[in-house]
């Protein structure tokens, strides 16, 4: 078996690029080679009634499968270069915002019209954070929603699916660089079966960020690793943050801690949305979605406060070090923990009798406890003062019935050495999305997916002129 290209990972990363290779030279054969099930096969055992927490699948349905990560995620699109990787440091800075604006016309003219675009300019909230020693951070948002962008990727899959071979279930074990330059991808039981191309494109997210380590020491590609986020997700009755969220849906806000002088940061808002577990590797963190259609709306909003935490040498391990916190929390609660901030200030477990009397109902059902147990206190002095911060620009922040789940942890993949082309150390072999490291967000992995296919097709177009 030949392919012009293989491209291995079908989440955003993996699905733009080859949306484009199909659009832009539609003779190319491909082939996307994903371990998870395709879309609508992905169903994930929680249902609250029999299964009510994470059962650890061999194959996580939330990260896995046609969609990637993305795929039951609130679809939030952030056009902006101040956060969701550093793909401009690669392609350019305009070159990285004319990608996602092509993005979102894809999203749009695939089942996202009717959905909106926010946006900061022109703000009052800016000058309101500046006030109280908080940055509010630039972009244009298109919030799809988990509902919407459920629909896009039905759609876009619909209009590949004959114009390319899908391998669903089907992890690659390993890829090797071939005699004539091109690549061999091998799958099935040991390796023991094969496809080959002519220029491979790996974009395996961070399900996949152990598989790519993996590849990149096989293949001899350098790759660096310093950060983790660490935190945790608040929820909150809506109303309270309806000010912020009803103009700009997801605000980005960043605040310096006095004591330590840490950034702290919010990270993915879903108004009236829910607050979700997520299994990394066998680890149970938290995260968070929300809907577009009114009807499965709750009344809470969710959000992250995460506090970034990068290490020098020696230490490299800083994903070991995210995981070993939240391997804590799960210790401690069997999976993620829930804590009343009034609970958490007075130096006390909160119980499920407190949580109940609470102003709050939570949205996910997790472990009452003490994440002073779990997370270090450091970061934890970082994100109460933070917390107090919020209240000035959205009063009722730092209510004692305020829900602290933990821990919610981002993961940074390895950063792999790629250069502008986005192209490893071997000629078209190109490393891509989230398992780059490069990006970390919907709209940069979509756009880095297009950039890469875009490449290949002018250079197939040279070569054939
Ligand atoms: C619950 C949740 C909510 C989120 N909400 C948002 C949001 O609102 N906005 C935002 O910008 N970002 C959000 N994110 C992050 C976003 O989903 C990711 O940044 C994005 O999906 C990255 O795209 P990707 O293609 O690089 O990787 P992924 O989406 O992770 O896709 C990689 C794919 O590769 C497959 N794979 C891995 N290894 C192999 C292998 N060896 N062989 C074959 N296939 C393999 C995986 O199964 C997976 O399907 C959210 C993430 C989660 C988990």
């Amino acid at each position: 078996m030949r392919y012009d290209v293989i491209i291995v990972g079908a989440g955003p990363g993996g699905i733009f690029s080859a949306y484009e290779l199909m659009q832009k030279n539609p003779g190319l054969k491909l082939a996307v080679f994903e371990s998870g099930y395709p879309l609508e096969k992905r169903r994930c055992p929680i249902d609250g009634k029999k299964v009510k927490s994470c059962i650890k699948c061999k194959t996580c349905a939330i990260m896995s499968g046609f969609g990637g990560a993305g795929a039951f995620s609130d679809g939030k699109y952030n056009i902006t270069n101040d956060f969701g990787g550093t793909l401009y440091e690669h392609i350019g800075r305009q070159e990285a915002i004319d990608l996602m604006k092509y993005v979102d016309e894809i999203n749009v003219s695939h089942g996202g019209e009717g959905t909106r675009m926010f946006s900061t300019a022109g703000t009052k909230f800016k000058k309101l954070c500046m006030q109280n020693k908080l940055k509010l951070l630039d972009a244009s948002v298109r919030h799809l929603g988990t509902d919407i962008n459920y629909i896009v990727l039905e759609n876009m899959y619909n209009e590949m699916k004959d114009h390319m071979d899908f391998y669903f279930r089907t992890p690659v074990e390993h890829v090797e660089v071939l005699a004539d330059g091109g690549y061999r991808v091998r799958y099935g039981e040991d390796g023991q079966e094969y496809a080959d191309c002519t220029r491979c494109v790996i974009s395996v997210g961070r399900s996949g960020s152990k598989w790519m380590e993996k590849i990149c020491q096989e293949l001899d590609i350098p790759t660096k690793s310093n950060r983790v986020d660490l935190g945790v997700r608040v929820e909150l009755p809506a109303v309270i943050f309806s000010d912020l969220t009803d103009e700009l849906y997801e605000s980005k806000i960043v605040y310096r801690t006095e004591k330590f002088e840490d950034n702290v940061r919010t990270f993915c808002m879903n108004p009236y949305g829910i607050v979700v577990n997520e299994n990394t590797n066998g680890i149970v963190t938290v995260n968070g979605h929300s809907y577009e259609g009114a009807e499965k709306r709750t009344e809470n909003t969710n959000f992250a406060l995460l506090v970034a935490k990068h290490f020098s040498e020696p230490f490299k391990d800083s994903n070991g070090y995210g995981e070993s916190i939240a391997r804590l929390s799960n210790m401690l609660g069997g999976g993620v923990i829930v804590q009343r901030f009034g609970d958490l200030v007075r130096g006390r477990r909160s119980n499920q009798k407190r949580i109940a009397e609470g102003m709050v109902t939570p949205t996910l059902a997790a472990t009452p406890g003490d994440l002073s147990l779990v997370l270090p206190k450091r970061i934890l002095d970082g994100i109460i003062e933070m917390i107090y911060a919020l209240d000035k620009i959205a009063p009722g922040t730092a209510n004692d019935d305020t829900l602290l789940y933990g821990v919610e942890v981002k993961f940074y993949n390895m950063e792999v050495d790629i250069d502008e082309n986005l192209e490893s150390r071997h000629k078209g072999l190109y490393i891509i999305g989230d398992g780059s490291g490069v990006t970390h967000s919907l709209s940069h992995a979509s756009a880095s997916g297009v950039y890469v296919a875009q490449q290949i097709v002018r250079e197939l177009a040279k070569r054939a002129g």
